[in-house]
Parts: structure tokens; C-alpha cells; sequence
């Protein structure tokens, strides 16, 4: 791609290390700010700007959160003996759009991946196995992808925390996980944690 100005030349290839960015429709983008009002390129640039310097991590559940602990976390009124494990926080909106979750979460950051070079101690695993040896949680609920390093995951969390008291469970895959769960529809995902199926059974499987 030829480019008549070093300026908009730097422009699209920072936008277009963006996933699913391409050079074109970088170039669409930048070329649309170009037409707005320099006000709005301004408040773009601010927003990302803040919210990559000031955002925080809930010292609990690893949500994304503006304070030390996030809106769900500090919600007396949520249960705080049920934590529902997911890999990132886009399951975390995805199971709150459903309302069908009172507890808590815990965002694991990913899954175990030796393929990728991901291992347990990559992912928020022992703030996970440190709640449960402290006998608050009375239940786990495991909402991974049913993929084989969603599996992977699962067991090795389970395994950690089997001699605690807890009881573990899994969502109903009736969905097609495999996918991920925001793809799922809210009444079918909110309908999977309510009919959630014991972990040991989803093994026999
Ligand atoms: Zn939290």
C-alpha cells in the first residue's frame, strides 16, 4: 500500500494491529476520523488512553474493574459461596447478561494450553485453590469451552481442590460449546447454569 503521507501511513499500521484489522479497513477507519470532527479523534484517543492506564484487576475474582474489587465482588447481595469459573472476562458479561447467576466468578485469564506454552501457574489458579481452602466457597461451578484445554483445566482445578469441602460442578453442555460462550444465546447459556450437571458425572461422559 502506497501512502502520499507518512502521518496516515503510521496511523493505519497501528490500527491495523488491531485482531481482524486489516491494512484496508484500517485505512476506511482512519480515513472516516479524518472527515469527523478533531474532537471526536481526540476523545477516541482519550478513552483508550485512560482506560489502559487506570483500569484495574478486582483483587478477588480477576474481573476487570475500576476499584479494587469489582461491582460484582463488592455486592453484598451476591452469593458469595458460589464462584463460577470462566476463562475471560467476556464470559463474565456473557453470564450477567443472562441473570441468571447470583454468585461470585473467578476469571482464570486463559486456560492450560501446553501448546501454547500456557501452564497453571500462567492463569489465576492458586487465588482460586487459596478461596476454596478457605471454607467460604461451598461450590464451584466450572464454565469453561468444552474443549480439550478447557477439560485440561477443569481436572487440574478440580484435582487441586477435591480434598476441600466443595462441591463442583459444570455447566449443562446442551449448548455447542466448543465455541465460546458469548456466542451461546442467554436463555440457552442462563438455562445451563441453572440445570448444571455434577463435575464428576461430566467425566464419565
Ligand atoms: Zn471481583
Amino acid at each position: 500500500m502506497e501512502f502520499s503521507s507518512k502521518l496516515l501511513e503510521r496511523a493505519v499500521n497501528e490500527m491495523s494491529q488491531l485482531p481482524g484489522i486489516g491494512k484496508r479497513t484500517a485505512l476506511r477507519l482512519v480515513l472516516h476520523l479524518l472527515r469527523q470532527p478533531k474532537e471526536q479523534t481526540t476523545a477516541l484517543s482519550q478513552a483508550l488512553q485512560d482506560m489502559r492506564n487506570t483500569i484495574k484487576f478486582c483483587e478477588s475474582c480477576h474481573n476487570i474493574s475500576d476499584f479494587k474489587l469489582c461491582e460484582i465482588c463488592a455486592n453484598p447481595n451476591r452469593n458469595e459461596t458460589i464462584i463460577c469459573v470462566v476463562e475471560d472476562v467476556k464470559d463474565v458479561m456473557a453470564i450477567e447478561n443472562t441473570s441468571s447467576f447470583k454468585g461470585l466468578y473467578h476469571v482464570l485469564g486463559g486456560k492450560i494450553s501446553p501448546m501454547d506454552g500456557i501452564g497453571p501457574h500462567d492463569l489465576n489458579i492458586e487465588t482460586l485453590v487459596n478461596k476454596v481452602k478457605q471454607g467460604v466457597v461451598k461450590e464451584l461451578i466450572f464454565a469453561l469451552s468444552s474443549t480439550m484445554e478447557g477439560d485440561t483445566t477443569n481436572f487440574y482445578i478440580y484435582k487441586q481442590i477435591q480434598d476441600y469441602k466443595v462441591v463442583t460442578s459444570t455447566i449443562a453442555r446442551g449448548i455447542s460449546v466448543g465455541d465460546e460462550l458469548e456466542y451461546a444465546d442467554e436463555i440457552t447459556l442462563g438455562r445451563s447454569i441453572v440445570n448444571r450437571i455434577p463435575f464428576e458425572t461430566s467425566l464419565k461422559l
